[in-house]
């Protein structure tokens, strides 16, 4: 028979809203169990610097994600190595399966799965993805050292993960389809002043090509979006940095979503439709995405969960009577 774990409050998730959700849990003294998934610390353990959490003008993202899951440990939260496949939502308390086989009962759930790297879906990207194409610079970068390499996107995250390949590439092309970025104007700034960067505005990519033995990229052929030309560009790496979405699998059929797959909260809250779930972070935040906004909302969570089930209680305890 499998494993069962009971707890009040699951939090499933390892980035800043389910860690944060995990230290006012543990200090509710509610005792909550936090499954980590697939990534540990989510998505900050692919960056290097972070420059807007508060107290920290400059931090790596995977030290703060230990940090934090330090701190939530500290506080009496038990953080457990694991992926969760499925929610039974229709009975209370909440039975989660997980790939480990372990069956996770709780009161009250708090989803904190964030999101993950969108892809372009070329059927070339996906032959060469780990073999010239990748989504984590961080992850990825070193294999390059020397090499010409091309980023795609124009966000946020493709401007710093071209400034960070400069630190192995011979040159970085920046491929955006339009000619503005979205990303930050200090980000822009650090890009347009680094003369291995190359902006190639107006194009995307129409196919990634390469060898086949050993397979790996060898450029990749790229379309101008106004006049339809195609040109090449050799590259030996092709990183795509074209945003995220939100990891909802678990919830998709069951919880309403908007705005590509966000969940949907109550206004100024975590509680989702069904009661005892509640959401937080990049799962249901199609706005800001950001490590201090994601915390904020797990922080919300915890205490709204917490609040929920001390309800709960209170109704038990008066129907008793
Ligand atoms: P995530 O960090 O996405 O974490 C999701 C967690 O859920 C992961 O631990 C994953 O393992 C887990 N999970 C998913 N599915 C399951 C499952 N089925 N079972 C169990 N666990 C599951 N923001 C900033 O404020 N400043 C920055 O400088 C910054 N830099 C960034 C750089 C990059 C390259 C990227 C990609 C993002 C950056 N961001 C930055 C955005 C920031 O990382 C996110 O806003 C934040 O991490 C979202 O936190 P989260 O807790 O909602 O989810
Ligand atoms: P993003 O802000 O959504 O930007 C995605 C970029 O990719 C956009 O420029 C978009 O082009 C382009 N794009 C999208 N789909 C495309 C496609 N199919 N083909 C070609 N280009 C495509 O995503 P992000 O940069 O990953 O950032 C996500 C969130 O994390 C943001 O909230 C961001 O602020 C945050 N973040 C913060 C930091 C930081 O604070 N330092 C660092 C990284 C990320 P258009 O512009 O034309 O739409």
């Amino acid at each position: 028979m499998a494993e069962q774990r009971r707890t009040k409050v699951l939090i499933i998730g390892s980035g800043p809203a389910g860690y944060t959700a995990g230290v006012y849990a543990a200090r509710a003294m509610v005792e909550p169990i936090l499954v980590q998934g697939i990534e540990p610390g989510g998505q900050l353990t692919t960056t290097t610097e972070v420059e807007n959490w508060p107290g920290d003008s400059e931090v790596q993202g995977p030290d703060l994600m230990v940090r934090m899951e330090t701190h939530a440990k500290a506080m009496g939260c038990e953080v457990v190595s694991d992926i969760i496949s499925s929610i039974d939502f229709e009975n209370r308390p909440f039975v989660c399966q997980s790939d480990s086989g372990t069956e996770y009962v709780a009161d009250a759930v708090i989803l904190a799965t964030g999101a993950r790297a969108k892809w372009l879906g070329l059927p070339s990207e996906e032959k060469f993805k780990g073999f010239g194409v990748s989504a984590c610079a961080t992850c990825d970068g070193f294999f390059y050292r020397g090499q010409e390499i091309v980023v795609v996107g124009g966000g946020n995250t493709a401007v710093e993960e071209a400034l960070f390949l400069t630190n192995f590439a011979s040159k970085v092309t920046l491929i955006h389809r339009r000619d503005e970025l979205r990303s930050e104007k200090i980000l822009q700034d650090r890009l347009f002043k680094n003369p291995k960067i190359e902006p190639l505005w107006f194009h995307e990519v129409d196919e990634v090509i390469g060898g086949e033995d050993p397979l790996g990229v060898e450029g990749v052929k790229v379309k101008h979006t106004k006049t339809g030309e195609i040109t090449e560009i050799p590259c030996k790496g092709v990183f795509i940095a074209i945003g995220h979405a939100p990891a909802n699998e678990l919830v998709k059929d069951v919880l309403e979503t908007h705005m590509g797959g966000y969940v949907v909260t109550k206004p100024d809250s975590t509680e989702t439709s069904i009661p005892g779930i509640f959401a937080a972070g990049d799962l249901t935040d199609h706005k800001y995405r950001q490590a201090v906004t994601s915390a904020g909302m797990g922080c919300m969570a915890a205490l709204e969960a917490e609040r929920w089930l001390a309800e709960q209680e209170d109704d038990a305890a008066l129907a008793a009577e």
